[in-house]
């Protein structure tokens, strides 16, 4: 009984001293750095660091959404005002949420494809920036739709635009982007 006790007393001790080992281990261990070292760029006149960062922006197209999902679907969706007394009654390409005249809610109405538009104005595109994916130069167009109150600008996706050129509307239904990107103008005149 005595022995027993006397051997348990034992154990006890090892085990404290094993404890006490992986404590002082434990003391003994480093704060590691789990980043990516950032890059120097300058040191004169004064440092200054590379530092990455990346974000994911929600965005929510809310009550245009029909505008982006009739892109995918190959179509140009507009809006126009339901509203008789209205002053405005053409349609709105970009769309409206609300008749910006009289600020009733707008009604959808597709397009018939195709969609054939005359150029107003252009300009050549050489940094588009962020939003604007497109390899550049590019021109972008402002395209007159019969029927529009408006002229919507997008890009020509190939050939030299002028003024007064027709022009056709095409979709990105293959690999949408799922933005306005996704329809675009090509010359209508030698098809
Ligand atoms: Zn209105």
């Amino acid at each position: 009984m005595l022995k027993k006790k006397v051997q348990t007393k034992k154990k006890l001790e090892i085990k404290k001293k094993v404890q006490t080992k992986k404590i002082q281990e434990k003391g003994k261990e480093q704060v590691k750095f789990i980043g990516q070292v950032t890059k120097i760029r300058q040191t004169e006149p004064r440092t200054v660091i590379e530092w990455p960062r990346s974000i994911t922006h929600i965005h929510t197209y809310g009550m245009l959404s029909p505008f982006f999902n009739g892109l995918r679907e190959g179509k140009l969706m507009a809006t126009r005002c339901p509203n008789r007394k209205c002053p405005e009654n053409r349609l709105w390409i970009p769309p409206r949420a609300h008749c910006p005249d009289c600020h009733t809610e707008m009604v959808w109405k597709p397009l018939p494809n195709p969609v054939i538009g005359k150029i107003y104005t252009f300009t050549q595109v050489v940094y588009a920036g962020i939003g604007v994916e497109l390899s550049t130069p590019y021109w972008q167009v402002d395209v007159e739709i019969p029927g529009l109150a408006t002229i919507p600008k997008s890009y020509l996706l190939h050939g030299e635009p002028y003024i007064g050129m027709k022009v056709k509307a095409e979709f990105r239904t293959k690999n949408p982007t799922n933005t306005v990107l996704d329809y675009y103008w090509v010359p209508y005149e030698k098809a």
